[in-house]
């Protein structure tokens, strides 16, 4: 599995729905920057970590019965993970909405933040960002690049977060990112 298989698998679902809920021709982007902003908060919200009022401050995670009663086994699902794969969707979604070549789903900078919390501020805000050109007075000269930009800025932050702060691996993410997948599809085949 690799992030360009992940964009493949995205784009395909993104069709599906488009074609099944009549979606064609209509511009979706402001739609799925909202919902990416929703998963981010609701990722932020089962880490935890922001919680100063609170004395439980640690990621959430539920943990699911399998087998029957005699052979009964116990699985943590980790809701963080959970909640950073359903980011990661709105993601390629929204990449595939700005027609991102594929070879710039790779972003890499130094970052020197290494609060959390900042973290996932920025991350927000640089996600808001992406149609900020629609909140200008004065139009911005090259819109389709303003808005790569900005979501190029989202994903890297994204990134970061995932693997340095959270302590995910491509492997944990691509794993969760197909399991999420396979229920979207799904759900939209028992008309979710
Ligand atoms: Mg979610």
């Amino acid at each position: 599995m690799n992030l360009e298989k992940m964009y493949e698998m995205q784009k395909e679902l993104d069709a599906r729905i488009i074609k099944e809920k009549g979606l064609e021709g209509v511009d979706l982007l402001p739609n799925t920057v909202l919902a990416l902003q929703v998963e981010i908060a609701e990722l932020a919200n089962e880490w935890r970590g922001f919680k100063h009022w609170s004395n439980d401050q640690e990621p959430r995670f539920n943990v699911l019965e399998i087998g029957g009663t005699d052979c009964s086994e116990e699985k943590l699902v980790n809701r963080v993970l959970e909640e950073y794969v359903d980011c990661l969707h709105f993601f390629l979604s929204i990449a595939r909405q700005l027609d991102l070549p594929e070879e710039d789903l790779y972003v890499w900078e130094e970052t020197a933040e290494d609060d959390t919390v900042i973290l996932f501020s920025e991350l927000l805000h640089n996600v808001g960002l992406i149609l900020a050109d629609r909140l200008f007075v004065n139009p911005i000269t090259d819109v389709p690049s303003f808005r790569r930009d900005h979501f190029k800025a989202a994903l890297f932050i994204f990134y970061a977060l995932g693997e340095q702060r959270l302590g995910f691996t491509f492997e944990q993410i691509a794993e969760a990112y197909v399991a999420k997948n396979a229920i979207n599809h799904k759900r939209q085949s028992t008309g979710y």
